[in-house]
């Protein structure tokens, strides 16, 4: 092995210190929510009817006959929740249903957040106990998601001192009633028809409930941005800056990038972002918050302590890392890759300074899932300057064919980055030249010191046929077992 870890027991056993935790780590077994559901869930009937309307967030393409292949956008009821997946049925064409990863699926924008007397998915109690309230009196109401049939609505309202709930139901057409003496085509409609005739429901409905909604429909995930204290620009990347910042209520650290909101339209960017939370690995950056109202947009994440790793690889610590420590590093962006992979998430923007670093030399991939949303208008109105060519797969270059195995070429230019200790891939040609020169075939060659199979690695990535590239997963287990035997060879020193 060449450099000073081989013979140097500071850094040996610094090596072992930052080693150990993951010693077995060739040996765990695939955390649960990576494993793909196969043949053995079968699909009952289902029981319910349709309840909220859902939308596709991504393309999905079942891998199996319980699942269903949905197009972004698709609307779709979802009938239940099975763990990290949904069984959804489409309602638009072939009306078909299947299950789909539960972060495909987002709830369209409630179609009746706009009225004061909507208070959607409350409980019983919790509107006993609102209404109840002292700001509220005789006649005070709100309607909320029926907890037995959500695809129906509940009245509840104040009356002489007590709380009363009257469900609302559907007819087959969908029409809303009480009473089946008289239906209406919609809930704004029954609503009123009983707010000036309040013989007919049995309790007045005078005025919609009275809370402060603001606080009491934000989400744990939405958060004040009073609650950031920003203490020091970290960085800057095309959409705006990243800070060092506080979060008061917590008392901890985090990171905040802050989005101009230029070309995004807002509440497509925040329901997107929204899926994205949902996405957990430890080696993905965590999404911690957001602050959606006004602007900037604040996305919080964890906070990395040593930055991205284009950065830290120009570091006077990054620059004497050696094959091994590199491996260990790439095997970590490989496992968080795979983590997307299953999920048909595309990254977009795989680069050295889209990895960040923490102590221990821990690596997380940031920014998946952003590019798509937040970069695409970008890209497509100006590709020659914005794609990141250099790392960017012919294909998703030249016509924007983006997949998991566009990524996968991203990824053999990481290698690239890291095995040469943050050199500019394709360093002096200009992005023209470089879509030239892989066109007629040519690759970046081997860096310096780089071993040969973790070249050979880079060069199975950069096969002109995306479908002939590794998996992730396939990279994963190759890098950690390049990981394992050299640092078996390390340790034997
Ligand atoms: P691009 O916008 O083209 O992807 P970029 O990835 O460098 O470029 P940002 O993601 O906005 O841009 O990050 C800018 C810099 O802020 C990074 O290079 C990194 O040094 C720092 N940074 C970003 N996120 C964090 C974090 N969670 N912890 C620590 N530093 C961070």
């Amino acid at each position: 092995m060449e450099d000073c870890c081989r013979t140097c027991m500071p850094c040996l056993s610094r090596l072992w210190n930052w080693v150990w935790p993951e010693f077995h780590y060739p040996n765990i077994t695939r955390p649960a929510e990576i494993r793909t559901v196969s043949g053995d869930i079968s699909v009952p009937a289902p029981k319910k009817k349709p309840t909220q309307l859902y939308a596709a967030l991504f393309d999905f393409e079942a891998r199996s006959e319980e699942e269903l292949t949905v197009k972004e956008g698709d609307k779709l009821s979802v009938i239940e929740k099975r763990g990290d997946y949904v069984l959804a049925k489409k309602l638009t064409g072939t009306l078909e249903s299947g299950l789909l990863p539960a972060n495909y699926v987002a709830l369209v924008q409630d179609e009746f957040a706009k009225y004061k007397w909507y208070y959607g998915n409350i409980n019983r109690q919790k509107a006993e106990q609102l209404l109840l309230a002292p700001q509220n009196k005789n006649g005070s109401f709100l309607v909320r998601i029926s907890e037995s049939h959500s695809d129906e609505y509940t009245i509840s309202g104040r009356n002489e001192g007590q709380v009363y709930h009257y469900r609302i139901r559907r007819s087959v057409i969908g029409a809303y009633f009480v009473s089946e003496k008289i239906s209406f085509a919609t809930l704004d409609e029954l609503i009123r028809y009983y707010q000036t005739n309040s013989k007919g429901l049995g309790c007045p409905l005078e005025q919609p409930c009275v809370q402060q909604r603001e606080l009491f429909d934000m989400e744990p995930w939405e958060r004040p941005r009073e609650e950031f204290k920003l203490q020091r620009k970290l960085g800057e990347g095309h959409f705006g800056e990243v800070w060092e910042a506080t979060w008061s209520s917590k008392n901890q650290k985090v990171a905040i990038k802050m989005l101009k909101q230029e070309d995004t339209k807002q509440d497509e960017f925040i329901k997107e972002v929204h899926a994205l939370k949902n996405l957990h690995h430890p080696k993905l950056i965590k999404l911690l918050a957001m602050c959606s109202r006004g602007e900037p947009v604040y996305i919080v994440t964890e906070l990395m302590s040593k930055g991205s790793l284009k950065s830290y690889l120009a570091t006077p610590e990054g620059q004497i890392l050696t094959s091994a420590h590199l491996i260990y590093m790439a095997s970590q962006v490989a496992e968080g890759m795979a983590y997307l992979e299953d999920r048909h998430i595309v990254h977009r923007d795989l680069a050295a300074r889209n990895i960040l670093v923490g102590e221990d030399l821990i690596c997380k991939v940031a920014d998946f899932g952003l590019a798509r949303i937040i970069k695409d208008s970008v890209y497509t109105a100006s590709r020659s300057t914005k794609i990141p060519v250099r790392w960017t797969a012919p294909e998703a270059a030249l016509y924007q064919r983006f997949s998991v195995k566009s990524d996968v070429w991203s990824f053999g230019v990481l290698l690239y980055e890291m095995m040469s200790r943050g050199k500019m891939p394709y360093d002096g040609k200009s992005n023209k030249e470089v879509l030239e020169i892989l066109a007629s075939g040519y690759r970046l060659p081997s860096p310096p010191k780089c071993p040969p199979n973790i070249y050979r690695i880079m060069l199975e990535c950069w096969n002109p046929e995306p479908s002939k590239r590794p998996s992730f997963h396939a990279l994963h287990s190759q890098l950690d077992n390049i990981y394992s035997r050299l640092y078996f060879k390390t340790i034997e020193v």
